[in-house]
């Protein structure tokens, strides 16, 4: 079944756009900020430069209203002229908060005649200037000067109105510019970074490309490592990976032509026995009796192949299918002996056991049972008759160790790493007629990888061979 893995991205989840749109959003932020932080300064600083051109007016207003105590004869074309040079309306308040002149006297909003109890000028009139800003439809600026009136002894006030509109109307041009400026520097950072993303995209393309292609089929490609970046631990991890799977997919093959080989002797063997029995007319009784026997030794043998397998195939299967248990190893060894050592006598080689220490390990007792059966019976097979094998059960305070020393054949020293591996055998025609399949130590090997030990050869040839296993006591 083939998955079918879409490869078009819709734009938004493209990481080049991801990221122009992230720095974009991040730009924008800290930009609004120092917007408005600064449209906040240039505000204030207006607004008291505005008021340090009025307020000195209004004192010289507030100087001349007092000199003349408040005798609107006097003031009224002073204030009038004042208020036309500088800009301004010009309020006199008497002491009982009526206004008694107002340079806007023509206009319908003249204050000339009324009382006006407003704060500021009731500050004023208790003897404190101040100025306020009202900002609304009209932004105006009110300076009021509490004016000293000789003749009643109390204060009366003068105050100044400004219309303060010019300063928005600036303030709003400024924060315009502002924000035209903002928006052409995110535009600007948004298609930089679009551009430069590109130089940081590409090499992931490139690797996706090469992945593309190797799902195609085309397992032998590499990504090629240009930079030192985390594309290149990328690329570096990937390429190692596909070697493995290269290798695993290799093993595989060879362990497929391995089986199909090791099969197909003994049915070829069995195809060429039945075929010289069928091809005679009368077969003699004995010579029959003696092919039917071929045949079913060579069953036998399939059977064993058959067998290893599968029990290849579980220890394969890992953790999972370990069954751990407290286990009494020199029982377990003992036990091991008895059961073969008819295979031992009838050989005529002398079966030897060694308890140094009493051990008790935590493992899968089935799988060991095999892993070390497996070595023992090798021992007796490759000892002429007349050795000896013997098997010797000892522990540190750590590990149990399992040696099993024979008196036989033993291995070259080249040949010693390979014997594990599967189908392995060192004379090929030989071993196979002691019944060997190849498969026993590659299955005690990983028995013992499983259980987190290990397995050491030392071997001489004609001299012998001492297989040591070490597993620890605990598992973990
Ligand atoms: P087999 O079923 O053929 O014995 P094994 O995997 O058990 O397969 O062993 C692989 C090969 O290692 C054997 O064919 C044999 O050549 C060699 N071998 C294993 N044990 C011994 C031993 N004790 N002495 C000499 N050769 C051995």
């Amino acid at each position: 079944m083939s998955v079918i893995i879409s490869d078009k991205l819709p734009w938004y989840y493209s990481i080049r756009w991801r990221l122009a749109l992230s720095y974009v959003l991040i730009s924008i932020v800290p930009l609004l900020i120092f917007i408005f932080t600064i449209m906040v300064a240039i505000e204030d600083y207006f607004v008291r430069d505005r008021i340090a051109e009025i307020q000195p007016r209004a004192l010289i207003m507030s100087d001349i209203v007092t000199r003349f105590n408040f005798d609107t004869r006097h003031i009224e074309t002073r204030v009038r002229t004042r208020s036309a040079d500088w800009g301004v309306r010009i309020i006199v308040i008497d002491y009982r908060a009526r206004v008694i002149e107002d340079s806007n006297w023509a206009a319908l909003d003249s204050l000339i005649g009324q009382t006006l109890l407003r704060p500021d000028v009731l500050t004023a009139l208790a003897g404190n200037n101040t100025t306020e800003l009202r900002r609304g439809e009209e932004n105006v600026l009110y300076v009021t000067i509490s004016t000293r009136d000789e003749i009643s002894g109390r204060n009366g006030a003068v105050m100044l109105v400004a219309n303060v509109d010019d300063i928005y109307a600036s303030l709003a041009e400024i924060r315009t510019t502002l924000f035209l400026y903002s928006l052409a520097v995110v535009l600007a950072v948004f298609m930089l970074i679009f551009v430069m993303s590109h130089r940081i995209i590409e090499p992931l393309r490139k690797i996706v490309r090469v992945v593309q292609r190797m799902r195609a089929g085309q397992l032998n490609l590499r990504i090629p490592v240009v930079s030192r970046d985390e594309y290149a631990i990328l690329a570096r991890t990937f390429n190692n990976m596909t070697e493995k799977l290269e290798q695993v997919e290799k093993t595989r093959e060879e362990f497929v032509s391995n089986v199909s080989h090791e099969l197909k002797t003994p049915l070829t063997a069995i195809k060429v026995l039945s075929e010289s029995i069928l091809s005679q007319d009368s077969v003699p009784e004995e010579l029959s009796r003696e092919f039917m026997q071929d045949i079913s030794s060579e069953v036998d043998r399939m059977v064993k192949i058959t067998d290893d397998l599968l029990a290849l195939v579980k220890v394969d299967r890992r953790e999972q299918s370990m069954n751990i248990t407290q286990t009494d190893l020199n029982e377990l060894v003992e036990d091991i002996l008895k059961r073969l050592a008819p295979l031992a006598e009838q050989k005529k080689v002398v079966l030897l056991y060694e308890e140094v220490r009493l051990v008790q390990i935590e493992a899968d007792e089935v799988k060991l049972v095999l892993a070390i059966s497996n070595i023992v019976e090798n021992g007796i097979k490759y000892t002429p008759g007349g050795g000896t094998v013997k098997v010797i059960v000892d522990s540190d305070h750590q590990n149990a160790y399992i040696t099993i020393k024979d008196t036989g054949i033993g291995i070259p020293e080249d040949e010693q790493d390979k014997i594990f591996n599967r189908f392995y055998r060192v004379d090929k025609m030989r071993d196979r007629d002691t019944g060997g399949t190849g498969l026993g130590l590659a299955i005690s090997h990983a028995t013992v990888l499983l259980h987190n030990g290990n397995i050491r050869i030392t071997s001489k040839p004609e001299e012998g061979s001492a297989f040591v296993i070490r597993l620890p006591i605990r598992i973990n």
